[in-house]
């Protein structure tokens, strides 16, 4: 399957929701009154898409209406517009330096960050860079084996700890093992936390001043990982944790299975980071830079 297909297939479910529910309100009230705008706005929220970009969406279908007729609107056409224009700066996939980039994956339990990481040491590694990674999540000796066996089958080098250990005391030995090798890109996987608790977040913070101390100016990444079947939970995850720890993006992970895929634009909308990279599945390769006119495409196919 080439990529924009796979784009497509992953933002089906949201995708389909979104087609039949507009079909059915445009088709039903040719001259949209107030009383449909209404239904197509509540639509658009249920998608997650948030309240701005729902309420411009809808600004803009009124005004089109108002100054074309229903004749020359395309409500789907005026979405994928408004949609694009929300994510008007170019996204740049990673930091690029001259020597080691180093990426701290953060975010709550289970939304994908050890797959993550794996796919993403995987992509720049067949772009051809030296990529490792670095097993931070020493509180699950699960999550140290899960990313030990991803580090086998990929054929990259996996810097772990002991189960319990300080997790920025393995960060640490990754960093010099990372600069040891003349490594090009190196992934660091963090324990999964709620960004409601204090101890854990500071934690966080003192993984990221270790990096700091032993190659300055690093992390140069900080990706939150979201996992967009939770919808606007995702929204406050991002908020809380870009407060302690100023993330450079985000990964939004198993698009593949929510008709929720519209909460990419709220989170967006409202904090204007970067989404970097969405996940669309669980094999290596199931990992896309995020494209806006593809995703607004995928969204409102008509
Ligand atoms: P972590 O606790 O944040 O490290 O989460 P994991 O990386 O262990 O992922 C939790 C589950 O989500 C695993 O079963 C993964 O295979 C699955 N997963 C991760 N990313 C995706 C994705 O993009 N799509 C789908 N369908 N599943 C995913």
């Amino acid at each position: 399957m080439g990529l924009v297909d796979k784009f497509k297939a992953g933002l089906r479910a949201t995708q389909e929701k979104l087609s039949h529910e507009i079909s059915r309100i445009v088709s039903g009230s040719p001259k949209l009154d107030q009383e449909s705008l209404e239904e197509l706005e509540f639509v658009l929220v249920g998608a997650d898409l948030g309240m701005g970009a729902a309420q411009r969406i809808i600004s803009a279908i009124k005004e089109g209406y108002e100054s074309q007729g229903s004749g020359g609107v395309n409500v789907f056409s005026l979405a994928r517009q408004e949609i694009a224009g929300v994510f008007n700066q170019p996204v740049v996939e990673l930091h690029c330096g001259n020597g080691l980039t180093i990426v701290s994956l953060v975010g709550v339990n289970g939304t994908g960050k050890t797959t993550t990481s794996a796919k993403l040491a995987h992509r720049f590694q067949m772009n051809g860079g030296k990529t490792m990674l670095a097993a931070c999540d020493t509180f699950r000796a699960a999550a140290v084996e899960q990313l030990k066996q991803w580090g086998q089958r990929l054929d990259v080098p996996v810097i772990a700890g002991s189960y319990g250990a300080d997790p920025a005391s393995v960060a640490h030995d990754a960093v010099i093992a990372a600069l040891a090798r003349k490594a090009d890109y190196l992934f660091i996987d963090t324990a999964g936390r709620l960004h409601t608790k204090n101890n854990l977040m500071a934690e966080l913070e003192k993984l990221h001043r270790v990096v700091d101390k032993q190659e300055p100016g690093a992390p140069h990444e900080v990706l939150l990982i979201v996992d967009a079947t939770t919808g606007m939970n995702a929204l406050s995850q991002a908020r809380e944790f870009h407060r302690v720890v100023p993330l450079t993006g985000l990964v939004v992970t198993k698009l593949d299975g929510t008709s929720k895929g519209g909460m990419v634009v709220a989170i967006h909308d409202e904090l204007k980071l970067p989404i970097k990279f969405v996940g669309l599945g669980e094999q290596a390769d199931d990992l896309q830079p995020f494209d806006p006119t593809q995703f607004a495409e995928a969204l409102f196919a008509d």
